[in-house]
């Protein structure tokens, strides 16, 4: 089995929960969205060579060939949307685990069938809660619900990008449909990069009236100048 993969590179994650901890980042070609935020343009399309280091080749790629690039202990898979290519992540997480590594995935909430078959594989996911206000595209509460009760069976935090045009409807439906779940799933607040959004202390405290725990953590990753 052979898949479209954009970049294999070690860095420090950036986003979230695990904020700090070195990873392998396994960057997956190809996704179903189009957020007017997004940073990885370069993954939105099955197209393009695969990078790692200095050295390019042409995909689609095997596990295999993969399986030599990754070197940390700790592997974020992400895109793009992963769950795009599912049989082939069965596959690379298959590998990956009998290498004893510890699986994190980041998704965009929108594909609960695929990432049922898959979610046995991860310690912990990143799931996105896509906020209309900031993406340009259409709701995907129920696809977000559905796919945040899978999910909740390993290890979970909700994160949404949020602009200064955020409006307070879709954090409240955000949190309802967390706490629904489960209300200690951690809820992160992510400012989108390089936008002043004044009222974070107003949104945090009112998404904890509902949840547990709520966190506002910037991308940590673009202050340091890594990846
Ligand atoms: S889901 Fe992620 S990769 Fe896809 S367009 Fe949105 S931000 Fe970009």
């Amino acid at each position: 089995m052979k898949g479209f993969v954009r970049e294999v590179f070690a860095s420090v994650q950036g986003e979230g929960l695990m904020v700090g901890q070195r990873m392998s980042f396994v960057r997956l070609l190809g996704c179903n969205l189009g957020c007017r935020y997004c940073d990885s343009t370069s993954a939105r399309s099955m197209e393009g060579p695969f990078l790692c280091g200095s050295e390019s080749f042409e995909n689609p790629l095997s596990v295999e060939f993969l399986l030599d690039r990754i070197t940390e202990k700790k592997v974020a898979i992400t895109g793009g949307e992963p769950l795009l290519q599912v049989d082939f992540l069965q596959e690379l997480c298959a590998r990956l685990l009998e290498h004893d590594k510890y699986l994190y995935l980041e998704t965009n909430g929108s594909l609960p069938d695929a990432l049922g078959r898959v979610i046995a594989n991860f310690r912990m996911v990143c799931m996105d809660f896509k906020i209309p206000s900031a993406t340009g595209q259409r709701p995907l509460w129920d696809e977000h619900a559905q796919s945040l009760r899978i999910a909740a069976a390993t290890g979970v935090f909700v994160k949404a990008v949020i602009t200064r045009d955020l409006r307070p409807e879709e954090l409240s439906m955000a949190c309802e449909i967390i706490a629904r779940v489960d209300k200690r799933i951690p809820l992160v607040i992510q400012p989108v990069f390089g936008q002043a959004v004044g009222n974070l202390l107003e949104l945090q405290a009112a998404a904890l009236e509902s949840l547990f725990d709520v966190r506002v953590i910037p991308q940590v990753h673009k202050y340091l100048g890594l990846r």
